[in-house]
């Protein structure tokens, strides 16, 4: 299971499951029941250094390597999916463009204080209601130069974190000519007047993950909170991306982690024509499936985040493991249900629960299409 992982990461490991088995994942039920974040648990995990896995250490930072924050993610999903959801968004999404590409002063002054726990989270907006896949040709919402501010206007989509967070960092166009120079993205605190938050949208899953329309009326922020050089925007929301896809890929494979020891628990107590299920031979090969692939994303995943660690390339590699990652999670989860039989239909058991969370991961961060195209143009010449 821990390919290769130093003394130090295994150490994190373990740190970081104890904290998930005992903060976590009891309350995964009733996070999903309730729609209410776990805020409880999320108050003690930055002193753990899980609010900071993207930030540098001078700047609250837990100075930890891609593959142990890979790890993190993974225990969280393991424990409990909105949670990890919350999390990974705060850290590869709302976090990672300004440890990537911000100034030291918005370190200072945006980071450091949602790193640390200190202050709430972090959210990025890039998706809006008329574009997901295609931003470059899709965004709408515009921030225009007035005196020594930027006004903003525009309405975004599906944005995690967007009421339990400080700012969001907005994808925004501002030249209106169009091209792959048009945008650029900007920090808005939430509590900048003109910048709405609509109620949390139902969902399917990830209930205790808060996912929010935004809007914005005439929201002005200084022109300092621009994030890196104008016209930037899209190749950081791209660089964003892939670092997401590791993010998301870890936590898939601690869903899947989940949702298989629960059926491998299951196949042991429950019997059907004189024997325990796990030694009907179908059942055998549903487990012995769910471990390969488990393995290979888990795999797959630790690598790209060492090219990622190494500074090398990972954009084809991030593409493929978040693809085979997230489809992989939805086949186990659908699996464990099938060992639970009727049961896992049920609210009763977190097989159900899982399955619905697991469902997101093949469209959030790039859709499998969408990752399929990234992963096919380094063929098409
Ligand atoms: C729970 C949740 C949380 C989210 N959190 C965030 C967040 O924090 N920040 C944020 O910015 N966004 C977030 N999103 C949005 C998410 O990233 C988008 O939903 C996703 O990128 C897809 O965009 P879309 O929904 O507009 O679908 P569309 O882009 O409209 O795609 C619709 C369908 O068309 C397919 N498609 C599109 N283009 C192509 C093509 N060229 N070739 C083949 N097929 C194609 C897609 O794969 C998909 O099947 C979240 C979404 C959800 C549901």
């Amino acid at each position: 299971m821990d390919f290769d992982l130093n003394e130090e990461q295994r150490m994190w490991q373990k740190a970081v499951h104890d904290f998930v088995a005992a903060e976590v994942k009891p309350k995964a039920r009733e996070v999903d029941e309730t729609a209410e974040f776990n805020w409880a648990a999320v108050r003690k995990m930055g002193p753990l250094g899980l609010l900071g896995l993207n930030a540098p250490e001078e700047f609250g930072g837990a100075g930890v390597d891609a593959i142990s924050a890979a790890i993190a993610i993974e225990e969280l999903g393991w424990g409990c999916g909105s949670t990890a959801l919350a999390i990974a968004a705060h850290n590869s999404l709302g976090s990672a463009p300004i440890a990537k590409f911000g100034s030291e002063a918005q370190k200072k002054k945006f980071l450091e204080p949602v790193a640390t726990g200190k202050g709430k989270l972090a959210a990025l907006a890039l998706t809006e209601p008329g574009a997901g896949s295609d931003l470059r040709g899709g965004v709408t919402t515009k921030a225009v130069r007035e005196g020594n501010e930027w006004v903003i206007n525009g309405a975004k989509m599906w944005c995690t974190n967007a009421s339990i967070a400080d700012y969001i960092v907005t994808l925004v166009r501002t030249d209106p000519a169009g091209g792959s120079h048009s945008l650029s993205m900007i920090i808005v605190p939430t509590d900048t007047p003109g910048l709405h938050i609509a109620p949390a949208e139902k969902k399917m899953g990830l209930k205790g993950s808060p996912t929010h329309a935004v809007t914005y009326e005439n929201v002005r922020v200084p022109l300092e909170n621009l994030l890196g050089d104008e016209g930037r925007g899209l190749h950081q929301a791209l660089a964003t991306l892939d670092g997401g896809r590791i993010g998301i890929g870890a936590l898939s494979v601690g869903l899947a982690q989940a949702a298989f020891e629960a059926a491998v628990d299951y196949s042991h107590q429950r019997a059907a024509f004189g024997k325990p299920i796990v030694h009907h031979q179908a059942i055998q090969w549903m487990i012995a499936e769910a471990a390969m692939n488990i393995e290979v994303a888990r795999t797959m995943i630790y690598k790209v985040a060492w090219l990622k660690e190494q500074g090398r390339p990972f954009t084809r590699e991030a593409a493929i493991a978040k693809t085979f990652a997230t489809e992989m999670a939805e086949t186990v989860c659908r699996n464990a249900i099938q060992i639970h039989g009727g049961y896992g239909y049920s609210r009763e058991y977190p097989v159900e629960r899982i399955y619905r969370d697991a469902r997101l991961m093949t469209i959030g961060e790039g859709t499998s299409e969408v990752n399929r195209i990234v992963i096919a143009r380094y063929y098409l010449d």
